[in-house]
């Protein structure tokens, strides 16, 4: 590492982690990832649906959310992956929300119009047809099995909110490995069943690194 290179110590190799040690290595970084688990995508990315919608109630969220979609379709290229690599797939079957009393539909159609992003507002007659075989009624708000308004019949229907692009990522996991390969590409190194305990400050200053200690024998860092 030259003296001027600038470091960085990224804690957790899930898809956020394995991203942001791939974009800093990217930009001249030297990049530690430390993680407990054995291997990237471990936690919560493993469980994710990792479906990739559109509808976020803020500007900065749907903006986000359809540039990350256009990154999601030309993944290998994002990753400068050769073609051998094995690669999560974007799924791109377009998504059906429902209509519901949490999705505010009017905020949420200008928020896509300003961002560009098409759309249909689907009555029940509409998803009925587009998505064969699903139950139009209106059931909220959810209820328990326990609850004896679990059974009743649905009194109102409801309608959607389409969008042609979205859909889901065909293995979260395999996403945070991908990109953690994309990192070591670039030189990040990844500890992997090593936990970091705490982060000493000083003076609202995070510690330098050589600051560090490596106890070997729990495998624990301290900063
Ligand atoms: C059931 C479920 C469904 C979801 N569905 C969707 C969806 O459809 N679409 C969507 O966009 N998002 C979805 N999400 C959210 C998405 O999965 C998360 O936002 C995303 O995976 C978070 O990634 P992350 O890297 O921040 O966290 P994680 O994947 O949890 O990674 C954190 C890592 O940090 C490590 N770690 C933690 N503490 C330490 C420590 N002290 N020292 C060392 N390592 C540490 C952990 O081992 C872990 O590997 C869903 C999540 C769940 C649980």
């Amino acid at each position: 590492m030259s003296a001027t290179m600038r470091s960085a110590i990224v804690i957790g190799a899930g898809v956020i982690g394995s991203a942001v040690a791939y974009e800093l290595a990217r930009d001249g970084w030297s990049v530690t990832v430390v993680d407990k688990a054995g291997a990237p995508g471990q936690g919560s990315t493993s469980s994710s649906s990792s479906i990739v919608r559109f509808n976020y109630s803020t500007f900065a969220g749907v903006v986000l959310a359809w540039e990350s979609f256009h990154i999601w379709l030309e993944w290998r290229t994002h990753l400068g992956a050769a073609q051998s690599e094995h690669i999560a797939e974007m799924m791109n079957l377009g998504v059906v929300m429902l209509d519901v009393p949490v999705m505010n539909t009017a905020a949420t159609t200008e928020l896509f119009q300003r961002v560009g992003i098409d759309y249909e507002i689907w009555d029940s007659k509409d998803l009925a047809a587009r998505v064969p075989g699903i139950d139009v009624g209106k059931y909220w708000p959810p209820k328990s099995i326990s609850n004896a308004g679990f059974w009743e019949d649905a009194k109102e229907e409801i309608g959607a909110l389409y969008t042609s692009d979205g859909g889901y990522i065909s293995d979260p996991s395999l996403s945070a490995v991908n990109l953690a390969d994309a990192a070591k590409r670039h030189g990040a190194h990844f500890r992997f069943k090593e936990e970091i305990v705490a982060i000493l400050k000083s003076e609202s200053r995070v510690l330098n690194a050589t600051e560090r200690t490596f106890d070997l024998r729990k495998k624990l860092w301290r900063f």
